[in-house]
């Protein structure tokens, strides 16, 4: 093999390129880490929260036991899960809690990306990694058979023997150097999130969680206006994430924007008591892939691998978004690929096709793959996002709300709010829901 500058650059510091450098170094191999951001995290954003175990299994395999799991900056663990339909002006809200989400390898906490991608970045760093911030890949370098041997970043080429591209959603690389096509934009969501500073105690109480544990919250109706999609609310030490995704191409066409939908759901009374008096802090937008296993493009090719987002390794269930977990995951099994591939001296897409086996039976693209009719169900579920949820409010109110009239039993106050909806048609779809989820 031709001699190069680095055996592996990875370009992009965020959850699967951190890691991939990561396990790179602690295979005791020179890597490069691009991170266009002025400090890993700056422009990375997240709902969020971080299932951890495919963290754990890294950290299993390669730390040695250098790495305490109290030092890493989480924000609070997860034991409450809720989910909301809302009206313009109800919720109905389901809270689950249980000791299984405790469990070591089950738990899933909640982490705000500026501090947790600068302990991904040191973590990098502390195994040997050579690391550049504040400077963007413009383009790959490729030798006269079309192989990527190396980077263009502002002024300089760089080589490597394998370079890992894990630039996130917008994978600029890929696309323009690659030839991944560009996703659709029912493929795509937007999202934004504000943060918001809060007591940490307040924030035990409001949501209801004990010290230092917290709580997930998925909304789905009014908080976008209806439109696909749907809103987040997260319990952080000592602040609150809330933020929606909506379906770029649904988006589009509403009569709303996302950021006056935001400016609602901050005041629907299921979200406004929590962050009554608090601090916006933090503003920030994003895409997320919504398109699942069916918009998952190539990603192994002559010198090069592409892990986390950048490869569409992203899932949003509604009830349960997850992206970190797959990142970390992938940006561990293209560090493991690339170091097998330059010990057996052959980096071509042959070389590194243990990338796509390994992918194929972990998880990462097993679970993509049992749901993948979810995003287009979803696409087509519009009455869920709109009408089922005010259909809820409806069934609460006349189940709860007393006025001295006299009532009739409650089957009689509830069938004809479903009959209006046509039973046939919300078994059907709900069928299809659950068939797909
Ligand atoms: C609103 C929203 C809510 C979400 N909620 C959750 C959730 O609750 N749980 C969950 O697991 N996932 C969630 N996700 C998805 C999750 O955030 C992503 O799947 C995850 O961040 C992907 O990690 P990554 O390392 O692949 O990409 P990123 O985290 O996007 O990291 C990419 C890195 O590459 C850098 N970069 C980009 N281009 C270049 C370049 N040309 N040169 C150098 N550096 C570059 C960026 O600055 C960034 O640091 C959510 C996403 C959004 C947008």
């Amino acid at each position: 093999m031709e001699e190069r500058d680095f055996d592996i650059i990875v370009v992009g510091c965020g959850c699967a390129g951190a890691i991939a450098a990561y396990v790179a170094a602690k295979q005791s191999k020179s890597v490069l880490v691009v991170e266009r951001g002025e400090f890993a995290g700056a422009k990375n954003m997240t709902g969020g929260r971080l299932y951890t175990h495919s963290l754990r299994a890294v950290l299993e395999a390669y730390a040695d036991g250098e790495v305490d799991w109290d030092d890493i900056p989480f924000e609070r663990k997860i034991t409450h899960e809720r989910m909301s339909l809302l009206g313009t002006s109800s919720a109905m809200t389901v809270d689950y809690t249980s000791e299984a989400f405790g469990r070591e390898g089950q738990e899933s906490y909640s982490v705000l990306r500026a501090t947790f991608d600068q302990w991904l970045f040191d973590l990098a760093e502390s195994a040997g990694c050579e690391m550049i911030t504040g400077i963007a890949v413009e383009s790959l370098v490729k030798d006269e058979s079309g192989a990527v041997i190396g980077v263009k970043a502002g002024d300089d080429e760089i080589t490597a023997q394998v370079v890992i591209i894990a630039e996130g959603q917008n994978s600029l690389l890929t696309e323009r150097e690659l030839g991944a096509p560009r996703p659709k934009t029912n493929q795509m969501a937007v999202g934004i999130k504000e943060v918001f500073a809060l007591d940490s105690d307040v924030i035990g109480d409001r949501f209801l969680c004990q010290k230092d544990e917290g709580a997930a919250m998925l909304f789905v109706g009014d908080c976008t206006h209806g439109v696909v999609g749907g809103g987040f609310m997260y319990a952080n030490k000592e602040s609150v994430s809330l933020g929606l995704v909506s379906t770029i191409s649904e988006m589009e066409k509403a009569d709303t924007t996302i950021y006056q939908a935001m400016e609602d759901f901050k005041h629907h009374p299921a979200v406004a008591p929590i962050i009554r008096g608090a601090e916006m802090v933090e503003h920030s937008g994003h895409m997320v892939a919504e398109g699942g296993f069916n918009m998952i493009p190539r990603y192994v090719y002559d010198g090069a691998l592409v892990a986390g987002d950048a490869a569409m390794l992203c899932m949003n269930l509604g009830y349960m978004v997850r992206g970190m977990d797959l990142a970390i995951a992938s940006g561990r099994f293209a560090a493991e690929t690339a170091c097998e591939a330059i010990d057996n001296h052959d980096v071509s897409t042959k070389g590194l096709s243990s990338y796509q086996s390994r992918l194929e039976n972990s998880f990462v693209v097993k679970d993509m793959k049992t749901f993948k009719e979810w995003p287009e169900t979803m696409e087509r579920w519009d009455s869920m996002f709109s009408d089922y949820p005010q259909m809820v409010g409806e069934l609460f109110d006349t189940m709860f709300v007393v006025d001295g009239t006299p009532m009739k039993p409650l089957g009689k106050r509830m069938f004809p709010i479903i009959k209006r909806r046509g039973l046939l048609k919300l078994a059907g779809e709900v069928r299809r829901a659950l068939r797909a989820l």
